[in-house]
């Protein structure tokens, strides 16, 4: 008899890419409901709450376009 049973870690189950809000505390993913403005150099997120920009780590890697 193989018990089989999913394991189903709550440790595991959150999202990678998660943003917090430092001014309200809001939190969403990257793809969530984030004012996105995609820059130059950076991508800034903006709060839906509170307009609070939350800056998100900036890609080193340069836009090649062709
Ligand atoms: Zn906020």
């Amino acid at each position: 008899m193989s018990t089989h049973h999913t394991s189903t870690d709550d440790t595991n189950s959150r999202p990678k890419a998660v943003l917090f809000c430092p001014d309200c505390g809001h939190e969403s993913g990257l793809s969530g409901d984030w004012i996105v403005n995609e820059g130059p150099e950076r991508t800034t997120h903006t709060c839906p709450v509170c307009e609070a920009t939350v800056e998100d780590r900036h890609r080193p890697e340069p836009m090649l376009a062709p």
